[in-house]
């Protein structure tokens, strides 16, 4: 089917609750409403938007188990004229897909995906805060259902639409150490997917990266620890000698980020040169020697475009004056002015609901 009305159970207005603006916080505040699905007997079945409220799911469901877990980060602004819009979500679609089959899970069609997070983010469009580095943040993800503790492939799976409003996040320069014992991704492996365990796998090395004070950890490659991979879940861009320089995705071991896409983009209307190929620790430590070395940041849904301020490589610290930055701040304008409708949108990004 390619177009469904998917149907919506409405709450009673006494027990609906507002957004409030002062008073929200990111990743925790989630609104009224949620989309739901299962797919039972090879078909995507009992889709409805409803109540937000607990999953009820036996103990030995399969994904409390094994992991088959995947998720995406999408999200909506409002414009100073009120226009809803949503940002390229056609790419965390077909992201998710490609997600689903690397972890075994089965696609999701477009009417659901596309469809359904149109219509859901329309019904709680209140809850899309105004304003700069404001948003509403659209979590979709799926998990395996079966009840059965063995592991095989589940049969049953659930996919949901969650919402949450997202004020400005990151706003510090991180401080970031290079990684050259622990590995995000491997080739072979499951880097380019957003499933679940990666991110489990990456909170340890997270974590003693902060006990020596830093923010977070540049990934370097699973092979040599030689080249960079990304910063925490960002992708990672580096300016050296006026030519921005970021990893490709060639060995499935970096996310496909849509941000890091679309900052590719950007940057080429503006007349840099971006290069997409292995960038060595090495090459960068050399740079920062001879005085090319002259930024390096995050760019990622969440955060956007976060600007590093410190990066160590063991006991080589690297510090960089921001007020002296160009390109960072420049896409970093032109990403958000392009979402909230103050410059044009040439490529076509945005999603009018
Ligand atoms: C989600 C994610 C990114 C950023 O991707 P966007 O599509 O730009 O949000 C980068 N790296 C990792 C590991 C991620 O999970």
């Amino acid at each position: 089917m390619s177009s469904k009305n998917i149907p919506f159970i409405e709450m009673p207005v006494e027990q609906l609750r507002h957004l409030d603006s002062n008073n929200f916080y990111f990743g925790k505040s989630v609104t009224n409403y949620m989309l739901e699905a299962d797919f039972i007997n090879g078909e995507w079945t009992n889709a409805v938007i409803k109540k937000y409220e607990p999953l009820q799911l036996e103990p030995s469901t399969a994904v409390l188990h094994y992991g088959q877990s995947i998720f995406e980060g999408i999200k909506a602004y409002k414009s100073a004229t009120d226009q809803v819009v949503i940002f390229r979500p056609q790419e965390n679609y077909k992201r998710f897909n490609t997600s689903a089959e690397r972890m075994q899970m089965p696609t999701v069609p477009e009417w659901l995906f596309m469809d359904g997070m149109k219509q859901l983010v329309k019904i709680e469009q209140d809850w899309i805060p105004k304003g700069e580095d404001h948003s509403l943040y659209i979590r979709p993800f799926m998990i395996a259902t079966d009840p059965f503790i063995g592991v095989r492939p589940s049969s049953l799976y659930k996919f949901m639409i969650i919402l949450g409003p997202a004020g400005p996040y990151n706003t510090e320069p991180m401080k970031i150490l290079i990684e050259k014992n622990y590995t995000r991704a491997t080739p072979g492996g499951v880097g380019f997917a957003k499933n679940g365990g990666n991110y489990g796998a990456s909170l340890y090395p997270v974590v003693l990266a902060q006990k020596k004070g830093y923010d977070q950890v540049l990934w370097t490659d699973a092979l040599e620890h030689k080249y960079v991979e990304e910063v925490g879940m960002m992708n990672v861009m580096f300016v050296i000698d006026g030519k921005v320089i970021t990893p490709s995705l060639e060995r499935g071991t970096v996310l496909k980020g849509v941000t890091r896409d679309s900052a590719i983009v950007l940057l080429r209307d503006m007349g840099y040169n971006v290069e997409e190929r292995n960038l060595s620790i090495e090459e960068i430590v050399t740079a920062h020697k001879s005085g090319k070395l002259e930024e390096v940041f995050g760019v990622g849904t969440a955060a956007v475009v976060s600007f590093v301020a410190k990066l160590a490589d063991g006991d080589y610290v690297m510090d960089f004056d921001l007020s002296k930055s160009e390109v960072a701040p420049k896409l970093k304008k032109k990403l958000n002015d392009i979402r909230v409708g103050l410059e044009a949108d040439e490529h076509g990004w945005l999603v009018k609901i």
